[in-house]
């Protein structure tokens, strides 16, 4: 059927008013799937969700009480996918800036084929730079839905050993000794920290944190540290207090004073905003260890998957991490886990309100279950 985008929506729209689901919002998506399919519709719906967090989370560069997250699902042939990206102003993406490139993804999705996803990931890449929190969400719903039709989970499609996947740290955002001591407390049950520092008082927060716990710790200064010599010698003093490694010590653009720095300190230095997609990954090989890879800084699993074959071709330690997000792009990172050296995807953990299910955490170590598709079960 050939219509307009314009026309698609509208027919959509009034699918969905017709059989009393835009009201609800309650619906399981096998009720939708099975209306979607008297319907014979192809469909491409967004939300914007406020998922509200535990504790006011804060780190070098900004503080927020909660996250507005844009949802999608694509609906074909009776079988919902679901994505969801977590925009983020360091990338300059807003919700709306994220809507907008998903508005403009609906052509794509009524055209291609879903089954060629490898041309439609491309297609998608290319509809507008960088929003890759937008090109994110498309990309997990179209393997949700792809897996999900083939009816086996997306770890298994993609050749991988569930039993493999690794323990994910948990986050600690900056805040006042004492609250980030309670926060340790509350964070019991995981083997790994991640400390957020970047701010005047590294030493007094590493203090703290050290006070009430012996676990392992690494560091994110979120390119908090802009002198290299300052740099040097508060990593040297945290090597001292035994953390496992430190993120993104530097600005991104300081390429050259990251690659003095790792030149002079003896634990492993993980770029994070220093790395979106494969391309970046050639150069940062001489100044950092390894790369923090994010679904939604690679605009979804397809790219994470070749930033994952180039780091391990230039022999970089692989990490998997996440921003503020539900259980739903968490799931996707998580099927991708198998395959890292390194996780934190703890984004769900963060969240009071998470609309989804699916992905658990045992002893630190993340879980996969056998259900087709991300193996998550709610809805938004
Ligand atoms: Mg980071």
């Amino acid at each position: 059927m050939d219509i307009t985008r314009k026309q698609f929506l509208k027919i959509s729209g009034e699918a969905m008013a017709g059989l009393g689901l835009l009201s609800s919002g309650v619906f399981s998506l096998t009720q939708l799937a099975g209306c979607q399919k008297n319907y014979g519709g192809t469909m491409l719906e967004y939300k914007i969700k406020q998922l509200n967090l535990v504790h006011t989370w804060t780190i070098a560069r900004n503080s927020s009480d909660f996250k507005n997250n844009v949802f999608v699902r694509f609906t074909k042939d009776g079988i919902s996918g679901i994505g969801e990206a977590a925009p983020n102003i360091r990338y300059n993406e807003t919700p709306e800036s994220t809507v907008a490139v998903v508005e403009k993804a609906v052509p794509l999705f009524e055209k291609k084929n879903p089954w060629h996803f490898v041309d439609l990931g491309y297609a998608i890449k290319n509809l507008a730079d960088e929003q890759t929190a937008a090109k994110c969400a498309l990309d997990i719903a179209l393997m949700d839905w792809v897996t999900k039709n083939l009816n086996v989970p997306l770890y298994k499609y993609l050749g991988l050993d569930k039993s493999k996947t690794p323990v994910t740290s948990f986050s600690i955002g900056i805040d006042t000794p004492e609250v980030m001591q309670q926060k340790i407390r509350e964070a019991e049950k995981y083997p790994v920290l991640k400390i957020k520092v970047g701010k005047e008082n590294d030493e007094e927060i590493i203090n703290a944190v050290r006070a009430v716990t012996d676990k392992i710790l690494r560091v994110d200064a979120n390119e908090g540290w802009t002198n290299k010599e300052e740099a040097l010698e508060k990593i040297n003093w945290m090597v001292k207090m035994d953390v496992e490694f430190i993120e993104q010590p530097m600005p991104s653009e300081m390429l050259e004073e990251t690659r003095w720095l790792r030149d002079r300190v003896d634990v492993p230095i993980i770029a994070d905003e220093a790395v979106k997609s494969a391309a970046d990954i050639p150069k940062l090989a001489k100044a950092y260890d390894g790369i923090n890879i994010k679904l939604m800084k690679s605009g979804g699993i397809q790219e994470a998957l070749r930033m994952v074959w180039m780091a391990k071709s230039l022999g970089m330690k692989v990490m998997l991490g996440c921003m503020i997000e539900s259980s739903c792009a968490i799931a996707a990172a998580a099927h991708l886990s198998p395959l890292v050296d390194y996780a934190d995807l703890d984004g769900n953990l963060l969240i009071a309100n998470d609309p989804f299910s699916g992905v658990a955490v045992e002893s630190g170590r993340v879980i996969l279950n056998d259900k087709p598709g991300l193996g998550i079960e709610g809805e938004f």
